[in-house]
């Protein structure tokens, strides 16, 4: 499978792309009757069971708690005609739909877990470093998330609304180098395809720019979920703009992931920056709330690519919070990295100098992997 991977498909492969999240669409997953289409379903489950075996950690974002609760409820206009409806439809229809994740994931040997997330979570920095660490710990413990959108709780003010812009914002705190939209649709027309028979397909876009909008249109083209080209877009600029390429694909047929590895066409959008400007924004762009001054032990380490640990720290300055980004200063005073605290700054002066094993005792807590994380930080000069 990943000797003949064509170009587009290319970037998306388990070497080029060590994690990938793939979002499937309501349309994909839940039939007009408003039942789960298992048998579907299972041919993607075999598709991302065959990525895991090479090496590939997938994260999936699932819709469809909505259109499965709905039915279940006897809603009209699919759950969506108000927000409480949408909510006891997603309150309805999640439990049903992790369910069934867990049971054909655990047909093919793998763990199911599931996050759900409002909008709130991922732009509030702690929380956010709180989803990207579970993210990771998930991961790397070789079980598939599955995420959706917590429905049941968010208002239209905290909700993202689609799953494709939860997807893209997903990828940015996971560190994934990919995305995967599976829609109903393969991929971004020069206008809309049920319209105008004169649209043509576009394979690749470098760049999301005006001419690139003016190509896409609102609205889900079933009805049943709530995205569309537009939201597509937008997901696809977040995720560029993290250094993740972003891929439209279609679902129309069995076995979707294998299809579009063995050439069938999708839309690629191209990441605008190379592969460690994921950490860039931190070099430039946020304000430093604290310093922590390091040993030259801890500086040696720091330049080799590992996490900052409490041990090597030989003193804080300022006042920040968890999530909050700092300096990292070498003994003779230059200023060697930035990153994110991972403790406030109470709890980072508790525990400098001390080892690892020592630091449950101290926090009263179980302690963070250490005080600045290797992901959360960029190198300076
Ligand atoms: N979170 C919604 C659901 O599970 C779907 C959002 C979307 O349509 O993108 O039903």
């Amino acid at each position: 499978m990943v000797a003949d991977l064509k170009p587009a498909a290319a970037r998306f492969s388990p070497t080029a792309c060590p994690r990938l999240v793939i979002k499937i669409g309501s349309a994909l997953l839940v039939d007009a009757a408003g039942t789960v289409r298992r048998e579907w379903l299972k041919g993607v489950v075999a598709d991302i069971a065959d990525r895991r075996s090479a090496g590939q950690q997938i994260v999936v974002v699932s819709s469809g708690a909505i259109a499965l609760g709905a039915r279940r409820l006897g809603l009209p206009k699919g759950g969506r005609a108000s927000l409480e409806d949408a909510q006891a439809a997603a309150a309805t229809g999640q439990i049903a739909l992790s369910q069934c994740w867990a049971e054909l994931l655990g047909d093919e040997g793998l763990t199911a877990a599931q996050m759900l997330v409002t909008l709130d979570d991922l732009e509030d920095r702690r929380r956010y470093l709180n989803a990207a660490s579970t993210l990771d710990r998930l991961l790397t413990l070789g079980v598939v998330p599955i995420i959706n959108e917590n429905d049941s709780v968010a208002t239209e003010e905290i909700r993202f609304g689609d799953n494709d812009r939860l997807a893209a914002r997903i990828s940015q705190a996971a560190l994934a180098g990919g995305v995967i939209l599976m829609s109903d649709i393969d991929g971004l027309y020069t206008a809309n395809p049920q319209r105008d028979p004169a649209a043509t397909h576009i394979a690749e876009v470098t760049r999301i720019d005006a001419r690139i909008r003016a190509m896409a249109d609102g609205g889900s083209g079933s009805g049943m979920g709530s995205g569309g080209m537009i939201s597509k877009l937008e997901a696809a600029r977040i995720a560029t703009a993290a250094g993740a390429h972003l891929a439209i694909i279609s679902g129309g047929q069995e076995r979707p992931l294998t299809a579009f590895a063995a050439g069938a066409r999708g839309t690629v959008f191209v990441a605008t920056r190379p592969e460690n400007a994921r950490r860039a924004w931190l070099a430039g762009r946020l304000t430093v709330k604290g310093k922590l001054h390091v040993d030259a032990g801890a500086a040696h380490a720091l330049a080799d690519g590992r996490s900052l640990l409490p041990a090597g720290v030989t003193a804080v300055e300022g006042r920040f919070e968890r999530g909050d980004v700092l300096d990292i200063v070498a003994p003779d005073g230059t200023v060697l990295a930035r990153g994110l605290a991972e403790y406030d700054a109470p709890d980072a002066t508790k525990i400098i100098g001390r080892r690892s094993d020592a630091l449950a005792g101290i926090l009263g807590y179980a302690p963070r992997g250490a005080m600045v994380h290797r992901d959360h930080m960029v190198l300076i000069g």
